[in-house]
């Protein structure tokens, strides 16, 4: 694997290509300013002016270089974070559309699954390990095995999350990640319509904690340093989800981190979970790094466009 330079990790997870385009369009014209004050200068042949313009005139020339080449590096080494369609996005109600759909049901129905604690290093992380966990109904385009489930946060309580429900953020979001049974692992069904779902749970803080995920507030403090990884224990998936009366929206996006790779489908549960500020603490003192990014302070991807999607929801009360 190639190493991507941090730099362009970071525009990538915390900006989408328009915003790139407008970065490089703003310092070009920057540029094209001083090369006239520098003409202007030197036609009233103010020599000292004129040397600071052109120390100045140069140090812009070299950001726009690097500009440039991040930009560009960006967009062959991770061509679909730039691309359509991608996530997270702002739920917002003028785009939510009524559809009649069932509950998410989690087999086998005892749904006690044994899982191992893991810091993925942009993450903290809960593998599966024995028994398949499978989620069916809900309108889904088959059956579905767990892959995953994962947390992004914050240092901020209203920022933690990377979707958005009326522009309003949440502490921690949750991601259920699985794969269609008819694809044999995750790199078969990625970038299939019906290949990969993501189920999303938001947690917002509040006095009660949240017991569903006591499992993990447990052993966070075992993997803190990122590769670090429990023994494992057992978890109830059902219990990390909201009551089945609870709405949920559905729309088609991305993975949130590169690749970027699209045709995720996502089940974004409309109402968050509890986490208490204790809970909360636990995540914020893990330590996360990737291969280029030593220290990083928040793993959310920022809202992307819309670019006309419709979401829709399986509560009337949205049309
Ligand atoms: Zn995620």
């Amino acid at each position: 694997m190639f190493t991507v330079p941090t730099a362009v990790r970071k525009l990538l997870i915390l900006s989408s290509l328009p915003v790139l385009i407008v970065v490089v369009v703003v310092v070009v014209v920057v540029v094209v300013v001083v090369v006239v004050v520098v003409v202007v200068a030197a036609a009233a042949a103010a020599v000292v002016v004129v040397v600071v313009v052109v120390v100045v005139a140069v140090v812009v020339v070299v950001v726009v270089i690097v500009v440039v080449v991040v930009v560009v590096a960006a967009v062959v080494v991770f061509p679909a974070c730039g691309r359509r369609f991608q996530s997270p996005i702002d739920i917002r109600s003028s785009s939510i559309r009524y559809r009649p759909m069932a509950g998410v049901s989690i087999f086998p129905s005892d749904l006690k699954a044994r899982v191992q604690l893991e810091n993925l290093g942009a993450t903290v992380g809960l593998t599966p390990k024995g028994r398949d966990i499978l989620f069916r109904g809900g309108n889904l385009p088959g059956t579905f095995r767990l892959h995953n489930i994962h947390f992004h946060w914050s240092n901020r309580d209203r920022a933690g999350s990377e979707h958005k429900l009326e522009g309003r953020g949440f502490s921690v979001e949750m991601h259920i990640v699985t794969h269609n049974t008819k694809y044999k692992n995750m790199m078969q069904a990625a970038g299939k319509r019906d290949g990969i779902h993501v189920f999303l749970v938001w947690l917002q803080r509040a006095a009660r904690p949240n017991a569903g995920l006591g499992f993990v507030f447990n052993e966070i403090r075992r993997v803190r340093t990122p590769g670090a990884q429990t023994n494992g224990g057992l978890i109830n998936i059902a219990s990390l989800l909201p009551p089945p009366t609870v709405p949920y929206f559905r729309y088609q996006g991305s993975l949130t981190t590169p690749p970027c790779t699209g045709n995720v489908q996502f089940t974004v549960f409309s109402v968050p979970l509890s986490i208490s500020g204790r809970q909360l603490a636990q995540f914020r003192l893990v330590n996360l790094r990737t291969a280029t990014d030593p220290y990083l302070m928040t793993n959310s991807r920022p809202v992307q466009p819309l670019d006309n999607r419709i979401i829709l929801t399986n509560s009337p009360y949205y049309r």
